[in-house]
């Protein structure tokens, strides 16, 4: 009996060894984020599997994720206070691109790395008045069309109009911003006659398979599963699949490729079928064709991609960055110059971009930046 019992006293002694050998190994450490009101949320060891599989992107986790789901859109500057109580200020975008928090908790700048108690997070203004989101775009030409939002979806209606033709137009890359710019240099003269721009946020990272699936499901990315750029299948339904429950025909013009897998609509690919560099053309004349030659199906969805593809290869300032944007202005009037009345017209961009540091100076995306997130969306019923 006696032996009995010193077995099981020296089993539980073993367990409570190995337990505490096993948590000295991995140490648990939590970090403090300032959410927009003021509060703080908790990250802990135990988040970090789920946010490095959020975010691919990095070995470690982009910190900005970190922002993001503590519920900030623009960040302005950030204040570590570390362990020792000493405090660290830095303006965002001088860091964004480089700092990561680690499997250990720790904050990473380039190559330096810091534990930090907390993290307050200050914001750009302009927050307050962003009301619209990516996400509204989806609950809208559902409504529009006289059918319930896609299930799942979190978004909004822009308009009470209801019709029997949406098409909505993405121009991807131009951010609200970089449209306002355009404007002011006399390079959209046909955007400029359409309703004035909503101010709109996209969804963390901006780029473009993210913002697509955001789009598409009227969701944020953490309940639709594409987070990063390396995933393609919303988890959950999208405005096309709603629509194709209710008999409703879509078609989706693409340049090379679809951004994100599309079920229920029939997709267009265009391709730079001419080899002149770019696909806008080819998605130009697509689009003409299908609405010369067909009867308009309940929704038309047209992505162009070559501002984008421009301020990558030449920078926001080139000529070639200007050219771009004039050629989808004139593009988005010869489509306009074709829909038929009582139709519903949405033009909006996926994310916006802005100038690297890097010598070259070219176009880049994915931060919690203003030149980023800020997106316009135009809502224009033609009468
Ligand atoms: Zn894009
Ligand atoms: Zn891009």
């Amino acid at each position: 009996m006696k032996l009995i019992k010193n077995t099981k006293v020296m089993f539980i002694a073993v367990v409570l060894l190995i337990t505490s050998l096993l948590n000295a190994c991995s140490p648990t450490w939590s970090l403090s984020i300032e959410k927009p009101d003021g509060s703080f949320i908790v990250f802990q060891s135990q988040d970090y599997n789920d946010l490095l599989a959020a975010d691919t992107i990095t070995d470690n986790v982009a910190l900005e994720r970190l922002f993001w789901l503590a519920g900030h859109t623009l960040v302005d500057q950030i204040t570590l206070k570390l362990q020792d109580q000493t405090i660290q200020t830095y303006t965002w975008k001088e860091i964004a691109p480089n700092t990561t928090i680690d499997s250990q908790g720790q904050i990473c700048i380039s190559d330096s790395c810091v534990h930090a108690q907390s993290i307050s997070v200050k914001a750009i203004e302009v927050t307050d008045q962003i009301s619209v989101s990516i996400m509204d775009i989806a609950p809208t030409i559902a409504s529009a069309l006289g059918i319930p939002a896609p299930n799942g979806s979190q978004g909004k209606t822009l308009t009470d109009v209801t019709t029997n033709h949406v098409i909505a137009i993405l121009l991807d890359g131009l951010g609200y911003q970089i449209l306002s710019d355009s404007s002011l240099r006399g390079l959209t003269p046909e955007i400029d006659k359409l309703n004035p721009p909503l101010l709109a946020s996209t969804v963390y990272p901006p780029v473009t398979r993210v913002a697509m699936a955001a789009f598409s499901t009227g969701a944020l990315p953490e309940e639709n599963k594409v987070t990063a750029t390396s995933m393609r299948n919303p988890a959950l339904e999208t405005i096309f699949t709603a629509l194709a429950n209710f008999e409703k025909q879509s078609i989706a013009i693409e340049g090379e490729s679809l951004p994100i897998n599309l079920i229920d609509c029939r997709i267009e690919l265009s391709g730079d079928r001419d080899g002149n560099g770019s696909t806008d053309d080819n998605v130009l004349n697509n689009t003409l064709n299908i609405l010369e030659q067909e009867p308009l199906p309940d929704f038309l969805f047209i992505h162009f991609h070559g501002i984008d593809d421009a301020g990558h290869t030449y920078g926001l300032d080139a000529p070639e960055y200007a050219a771009a944007i004039q050629y989808v202005d004139q593009a988005v009037w010869q489509v306009i110059s074709k829909l038929p009345q009582n139709s519903l017209l949405i033009i909006f961009s996926d994310h916006g971009m802005h100038n690297s540091n890097s010598p070259a100076k070219l176009g880049e995306h994915g931060h919690l930046y203003s030149e980023d997130m800020l997106i316009p969306i135009i809502i224009y019923p033609i009468h």
